[in-house]
């Protein structure tokens, strides 16, 4: 078991944009093979959070990061990347006219130049990613004869490639129907038990309470706590999430 010891940890994270506070002395951590939600309203700092852990944004001065075992100030997306901290964005970033394997496999793409490509290499590397994830595909079509529920599958692949230790998945669900989100939340645990630390953002809260083991809130750029899901509700995550108290029914 992976015990309690956190994998990746951040204390005192503060960022401004233009004057705006958009987070306000954040802690956040997570353990290996946990799914882990961060949850809150648009604006509270969710994305924010995730582009400070992944290199985009560089937090103020006394900011900590502790990631397997070691402290940093910050980390490069680069840096972050090459140790196993993955992201898939909202906008999946993937490219349409390119194959299945290639945007899987993209990093091998763009690493060899595109002369040196070894299109068998690509394939199977990107045959191995879908493996993990009991998936199957036809990865020699182009990304853009696939719906959007498979290029989000696609993008998890794509994480996967190389080191995988951590991966946040911003949103994955907001534009899947319910029988999508069922099989992507399925392979979220999946690669949860592979012992992928993951960071699921969310604001659908039965998905929430479905999926992860532990919880963390944000309101308006601030922590309001981490909690175990177990026992949660979904009014109690939105009384935490709003700071209004509701009546039960
Ligand atoms: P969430 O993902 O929870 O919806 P965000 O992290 O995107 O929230 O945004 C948190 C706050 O920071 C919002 O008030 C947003 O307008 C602001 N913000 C985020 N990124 C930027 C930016 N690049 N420039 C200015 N303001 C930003
Ligand atoms: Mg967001």
């Amino acid at each position: 078991p992976a015990g309690d010891k956190p994998l990746l940890a951040l204390r005192n994270i503060n960022i401004t944009f233009g004057g705006v506070r958009a987070l306000r002395d954040v802690s956040f951590e997570v353990r290996a093979g946990e799914v882990h939600c961060l949850a809150g309203e648009n604006g509270s700092g969710k994305s924010t959070l995730i582009k400070i852990i992944t290199g985009v944004y560089r937090p103020a001065d006394g900011a900590e990061i502790e990631f397997d075992g070691k402290r940093y100030s910050h980390m490069s997306p680069v840096f972050a990347h090459a140790r196993g901290i993955k992201v898939i964005w909202q906008d999946l970033a993937l490219f349409s006219e390119m194959s299945v394997a290639e945007n899987i496999a993209f990093s091998e793409v763009v690493g060899r130049g595109v002369r040196l490509v070894d299109y068998a290499r690509i394939r199977s590397i990107a045959l191995d990613a879908l493996a993990r994830l009991g998936v199957s595909l036809d990865v020699d079509l182009p990304l853009k004869q696939f719906a959007i529920a498979q290029r989000q599958i696609v993008a998890i692949a794509r994480a996967l490639v190389g080191e995988a230790r951590v991966v946040f998945m911003d949103e994955p669900t907001a534009s899947l129907t319910q029988s999508e989100t069922d099989n992507l939340l399925a392979i979220v645990r999946n690669l949860a038990a592979s012992g992928v630390a993951v960071v699921f953002v969310s604001h659908r809260l039965a998905e929430v309470l479905e999926i992860s083991s532990r919880l963390t809130v944000l309101r308006d750029g601030r922590l309001v706590g981490v909690y175990p899901t177990a026992g949660m509700t979904q009014s109690r995550i939105t009384e935490l999430m709003t700071g209004r108290t509701f009546d039960a029914k």
